[in-house]
């Protein structure tokens, strides 16, 4: 948005919807390592690794320079919400969903 709209980062406004939170977002080291420039998001408990994927999000996005205040986000988890798709919950045969979404207000 900054490189093709021009838009200033502090203009702008940041949804993160359901996810796999980091009480059911485990990882293998493999996966882990690539979040070593966000180790306070990584959650080690019961010898298992667990990533805080939000706040690595934030992290990320106000070293961009969006405003904290302006970043909001739901606390639900869809592996523990049946109404989201959750395929490690599910593990369906195929997978019919993702979705994201980016708006421009003038
Ligand atoms: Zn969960």
């Amino acid at each position: 948005m900054v490189e093709t709209f021009k838009s200033k980062p502090q203009n702008i406004a940041i949804y993160i919807g359901p996810h796999l939170r980091e009480c059911h977002f485990e990882v293998r080291e493999d996966v882990e390592s690539l979040f070593k420039d966000y180790k306070e998001f990584i959650i080690k408990r019961d010898g298992k690794i667990f990533i805080n994927l939000q706040g690595v999000i934030k992290e990320q996005l106000k070293k961009e320079g969006v405003n904290e205040k302006n970043i909001e986000g739901r606390g639900e988890c869809t592996f523990d919400e049946s109404k989201y798709f959750s395929f490690r919950r599910d593990k369906p045969q195929n997978v019919e969903s993702m979705i994201a979404y980016i708006g421009l207000i003038k």
